[in-house]
């Protein structure tokens, strides 16, 4: 492919795309550089149209766990496509991920595809408030559940990003009833919930919060969570878009033994290509239509070439469970080296998800996270990037390892943290 004129191509993206981008962070605008035009990538590498080739931490925002244009996928979705691209119709390949997935995450006895993480959030919270016949939702600040007006409040990833409350064009109307508590704080949360439990229908969360940076749930805030949605029968909804198949075979919920009552997942289980899915308890779930009166459908939903992308990648994870080790141990070794070598930042991390927020002492939520140098983060961003290591454009998101990361990845991208930490 010939190279591409990066001014011309900016300059067009400009006149015909908003902002030149199809979703806010991309245009790079935290980190005051300009956007980064890409057209291909394999394993831990992608390219950019200028032909420079970078290490990249994005993984498109966590949804490559095995790295970008991993063969076997490929070509799986190949074969498929050849036969096909969309039925309209419902296919076995839906059937098939669906079994994978209810086996693999033991509270999801039914599920739902979708076309986006967005759209399933959005779906469970209609099916949460007609299941409890109870108005209010609970979500915790810096959270991100996509872009369902109920929930664009303190949200986390671009909201975060950009500083802002709440979107323009959201009523009033749509967030009246959304409740917006910290992070990890318990005391708060007991005593709201004990107060207008009457009204609530569901409490929904990231059990690890990557949207605001990576940031740990506390064993006494996840244990009051589970405990009373149980008590005072609220839909506990956990969503993890991120970090469903991202720390083990199945949803994080696995590792801390909590049966949520409804699931959100999105990115690994579509391979690659648009998903988003919605499951859970089979007697909530049974009120979605056609089964129910809770209305939900889409034209692409449960599409043949995300599903068995999703079916590929969750088979090559199955069959080599080792994946998940190898992953958390990588990151491990980079994030070690990095604190390390500059003991003014907060390396905080899980499995093979990171961020190293520009701040001391400890980040427990959005307040901590908000604390953050942003100047210092976008400079040692622009750093990485000179040097061809791709982080994420902000301080709020999380930076992903992939399977295909090499060892000499990692110590190539140490030698340039090193670097940066130098500079700044
Ligand atoms: N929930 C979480 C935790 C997410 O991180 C995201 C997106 O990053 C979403 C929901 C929304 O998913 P989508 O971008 O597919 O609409």
């Amino acid at each position: 492919m010939d190279k591409i004129n990066y001014n011309i191509l900016y300059s067009k993206a400009n006149k015909y795309l908003v902002g030149g981008v199809n979703s806010p962070v991309r245009a790079f605008i935290q980190v005051a550089e300009n956007p980064l035009f890409v057209n291909k990538a394999y394993g831990s590498k992608i390219y950019s149209t200028d032909k420079d080739e970078y290490i990249d931490y994005i993984m498109s925002w966590g949804a490559l766990i095995l790295g970008h244009s991993y063969p076997k996928v490929i070509s799986f979705v190949k074969k498929i496509v050849s036969a096909g691209t969309s039925f309209g119709l419902t296919t076995p390949f839906e059937v098939k991920l669906a079994e994978m997935i209810c086996k693999a995450i033991p509270s999801i006895e039914k599920i739902r595809f979708t076309n986006s993480g967005t759209e399933a959030v959005m779906s469970a919270l209609r099916l949460a408030r007609a299941f409890t016949k109870r108005k209010k939702i609970i979500k915790f600040r810096g959270c991100y559940h996509g872009h369902y007006d109920c929930l664009l409040l303190d949200a986390g990833s671009g909201i975060a990003t950009f500083n802002i409350a709440t979107s323009e064009g959201v009523l009033n109307e749509f967030i009246k009833d959304t409740i917006v508590l910290e992070y990890n704080d318990v005391e708060t949360f007991e005593k709201v919930v004990k107060q207008k439990w009457r009204e609530i229908a569901c409490v929904i969360l990231e059990p690890v919060a990557a949207n605001m940076g990576v940031i740990l749930p506390e064993d006494k805030f996840l244990e009051k969570v589970v405990e009373f949605t149980k008590l005072y029968g609220i839909v506990l909804i956990f969503d993890e878009v991120i970090t469903g198949f991202r720390l083990c075979y199945g949803g994080y919920q696995n590792l801390l033994g909590i049966k949520p009552d409804l699931t959100i997942l999105g990115k690994i289980i579509g391979g690659g290509f648009p998903v988003g899915a919605y499951g859970g308890k089979r007697e909530i779930m049974n009120l979605v239509s056609p089964l129910g009166g809770v209305y939900q459908a889409g034209t692409l939903s449960g599409n043949p070439v995300s599903i068995t992308a999703g079916i590929s990648v969750l088979k090559i994870l199955k069959k080599n469970k080792y994946i998940y080790k190898l992953l958390k141990d990588k990151t491990q070794i980079l994030v070690n080296e990095i604190i390390k070598l500059k003991k003014d930042v907060v390396v905080s991390s899980i499995g093979s998800m990171f961020t190293i927020f520009f701040r001391k002492g400890s980040v427990k939520n959005y307040n901590d996270a908000k604390k953050s140098d942003i100047k210092k983060f976008a400079l040692f961003h622009k750093i990485l990037r000179d040097n061809f290591i791709l982080f994420p454009p902000s301080q709020f998101e999380s930076c992903f390892l992939s399977y295909s990361h090499s060892r000499k990845d990692i110590d190539t991208t140490i030698k340039v943290i090193f670097k940066a930490f130098n500079k700044i």
